[in-house]
C-alpha cells in the first residue's frame, strides 16, 4: 500500500496534495526560443509539495508536446498558455492560484 509521507494515511485517503494545490502561486508565460519559436513556462510550483516530474509528464501527455522540468519550472514546447491553464485546473489547481503573463 502507498502511504503518504506527510500525513501517514494511505494515498487514497490523503488530501495533502489537494491542500498543497490550493496554496500554489503559479505563473504561466511564454518564453522566446531560437528561430522565433516560443515555449510555455509554468513556474511558481512548490516542488516540496508537488511532484514536478509527474506534473510535467501529465502536461506533456495532455498537450501532446515535448517538455522538460528544471529548478521548479516546467517548460513545454510551443505556445499553450490557455490550454495549460485549463489542464492545471483539471488537475486540481484552483483557477485563482494560476496567473497568466
Ligand atoms: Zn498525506
Amino acid at each position: 500500500m502507498n502511504i503518504c509521507n506527510t500525513c501517514g494515511l494511505p494515498k487514497e485517503l490523503c488530501v495533502c496534495e489537494s491542500i498543497a494545490k490550493e496554496s500554489q502561486q503559479i505563473t504561466i508565460m511564454l518564453v522566446k526560443k531560437k528561430f522565433g519559436k516560443k515555449n510555455t513556462v509554468v513556474e511558481g510550483i512548490d516542488t516540496k509539495q508537488i511532484d514536478l516530474k509527474d506534473l510535467t509528464k501529465k502536461l506533456k501527455n495532455m498537450l501532446a508536446c515535448g517538455g522538460t522540468f528544471k529548478d521548479g519550472k516546467v517548460e513545454l514546447q510551443g505556445e499553450h498558455i490557455s490550454k495549460v491553464r485549463e489542464e492545471l485546473i483539471k488537475l486540481g489547481f484552483p483557477p485563482e492560484t494560476i496567473q497568466v503573463k
